[in-house]
């Protein structure tokens, strides 16, 4: 626990009782799993966003930025310092006389709601993102995508808060996106992701809401529902983690409550009562088989972070 009573103060008098001290952080992730938060405030706007982790930065408490826990493993022990649960959604829609439409959102954003929104009002191009769980602020870090597409497809520039604390626009091409990875990425927890600007296309409504429900239909059938981090592994080059998994014959394999999903082998669940630590020696367990069996190292495409006893 952070022993800083100036900083708690400070933060008491700008966000009220929206300030709260060892918030338990499975509450808050996909696989709900995740002990405490030392200190836990949800902010609803970009403003509230850049004063909270100025605030933290000033007084040296370390930040974390929470989405929607879509990509994480957070350890039984929690997070030290501020996790800050983003929850700034504003959208600004282009006007329909725009000929290259471009809408822009704050970084807490939900994606497959934005998906559906954008459908609703002819624009195209965020089709992928309806099954793919989180915001836009983790969307930009990961370089989330499915179906051939993502986030770099359709990401003009993002405004982001640098280290030295300077609200700054970059370009697409600053990010240096790979599969699931970005510059964001490799410099963790340095640049927080406030906005964003995507580039659509206008289309029939029905031909892209046609599209969204045929994705959310391919998932439902491929996926299995729960309490997962979706797919766990990056898939090796010309091969796929779940198929790699399967062959390995671990497909039902548990660690106590950690489960690898009989349904899709790339998927981890949490069948109830699993421990963050069950789930670290599942990912283990099923690394070291696949390395044994057939000689390839399988990346983790989720996060493992916080503490684990
Ligand atoms: C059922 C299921 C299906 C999934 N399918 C897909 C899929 O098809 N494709 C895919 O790519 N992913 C998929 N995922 C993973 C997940 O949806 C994505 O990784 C998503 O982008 C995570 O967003 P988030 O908001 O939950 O980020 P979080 O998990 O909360 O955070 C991820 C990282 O981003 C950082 N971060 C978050 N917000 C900010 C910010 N504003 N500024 C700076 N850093 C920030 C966090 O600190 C953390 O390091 C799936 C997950 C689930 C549970």
């Amino acid at each position: 626990m952070i022993d800083s009573t100036l900083f708690l103060a400070e933060l008491n008098v700008v966000f009220g009782d929206r300030v709260s001290l060892n918030e338990p952080l499975a509450r808050h992730t996909t696989a709900r799993l995740g002990g405490p938060a030392d200190v836990w405030l949800p902010v609803n706007s970009v403003n509230e966003l850049v004063q909270a982790v100025t605030i933290a930065r000033r007084f040296e408490i370390p930040v974390f930025m929470l989405g929607s826990g879509a990509n994480l493993l957070i350890g039984d022990g929690g997070i030290r310092g501020m996790v800050i649960a983003n929850r700034a959604m504003h959208i600004t829609f282009p006007g329909t006389d725009a000929e290259a439409p471009v809408v822009r959102v704050e970084s807490g954003v939900i994606l497959p709601s934005l998906a559906r929104r954008c459908a609703q009002r002819g624009l195209s191009g965020l089709e992928w993102a309806v099954g793919v769980p989180g915001t836009i602020g983790g969307a930009v870090t990961n370089n989330a995508g499915a179906y051939g597409s993502d986030m770099a497809a359709n990401l003009v520039r993002a405004e982001l808060l640098s280290p030295e604390g300077r609200r700054v626009w970059q370009p697409v091409g600053w990010f240096e996106y790979g599969y699931r990875s970005s510059r964001l990425k490799r410099e963790s927890r340095t640049w927080i992701v406030l906005q964003a600007e995507l580039l659509l296309a206008w289309e029939p409504v029905t031909r892209i809401v046609a599209q969204l429900n045929a994705f959310n239909e391919r998932r439902k059938s491929t996926q299995p529902p729960g309490a997962t981090m979706g797919s766990m592994f990056k898939n090796p080059p010309d091969d796929f983690a779940g198929r790699l998994i399967d062959a390995a014959g671990l497909k039902g394999t548990q660690v106590g409550q950690a489960q690898v999903s009989p349904l899709h082998a790339n998927f981890f669940q949490n069948l109830g009562d699993a421990t963050a630590a069950d789930m670290l020696a599942l990912i283990r367990l099923v690394q070291a088989e696949v390395q044994k069996k057939f000689e390839v190292t399988l990346e983790l495409e989720i996060e493992v972070v916080g503490e684990f006893n």
